[in-house]
């Protein structure tokens, strides 16, 4: 748990058997308008709520839950947050939005095997994926979160309706799990993952100017070098067909 910069700070997935993701606190703390992006596994809402007011943010100031896609590892504690700040706004890319309001959980949980082992391991009960989306997002819209302006890409291939946020003045990218550092991507064998997507989604990504690059898991990365991204895309491309 960290401040990144004056306006972003990182608490660190915890991860169990299962992955814990991120969450990222966006926002200037003094317009009381903050942003969590993305929430985490079952059972860390505690550890995620905690956190952040260890960091000194008054959870009263955090406005809206980004999620930058729906699977198991980021939403699985979005109810325990939400539950302690039901102010907060839900916002996700459309496609994914559609499934939760509709109660389809197979993004959720990406495969009937890890549906049947996380139902049985966490007890978690059927429809328990159910949300309303205030904000369903396109991509392509620019955000004012908290006096930052924040782009939304569209970057599908891990999943259907997955996202990344782009900080043009920080130069930072919240890239969910599409790359990660140490020239890792996110899988692409789940419930609507597309590699040959993935793989365009990659390169998309690889035209930013990216100096900070905040994945769903794994380290940050704080001064990543030019190109990064484009060789990261080239090392997968033969394997995103
Ligand atoms: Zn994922
Ligand atoms: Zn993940």
């Amino acid at each position: 748990m960290k401040r990144i910069s004056e306006d972003i700070c990182f608490i660190q997935g915890q991860d169990e058997f299962i992955p814990d993701s991120h969450v990222y606190v966006v926002g200037r703390p003094a317009t009381h308008d903050l942003t969590l992006v993305d929430a985490g596994l079952v059972g860390k809402g505690n550890y995620k709520l905690n956190s952040i007011k260890k960091l000194g943010i008054d959870t009263r100031d955090i406005t809206r839950i980004i999620m930058t896609h729906t699977h198991f590892d980021h939403i699985g504690c979005l109810k325990e947050i939400t539950s302690e700040i039901p102010h907060a706004e839900l916002w996700l890319h459309r496609v994914e939005a559609e499934e939760l309001e509709s109660g389809d959980d197979r993004t959720v949980y990406g495969m009937e095997m890890f549906r049947a082992m996380c139902t049985s391991q966490y007890g978690i009960p059927r429809d328990a994926f159910r949300f309303t989306v205030n904000r369903k997002l396109e991509g392509g819209e620019v955000l004012s979160l908290g006096g930052m302006e924040w782009q939304v890409l569209h970057i599908p291939g891990h999943s259907a309706g997955s996202i990344g946020l782009y900080n043009p003045a920080e130069k930072a990218l919240i890239a969910g799990d599409v790359v990660y550092a140490d020239y890792a991507i996110g899988r692409f064998d789940l419930h609507g993952a597309d590699g040959r997507m993935h793989r365009d989604s990659l390169f998309r990504l690889a035209e930013l100017d990216v100096k900070l690059l905040l994945p769903g898991h794994n380290r940050i990365m704080t001064d990543v070098q030019p190109g990064y991204i484009a060789e990261t895309a080239r090392q997968w491309e033969n394997y995103l067909i």
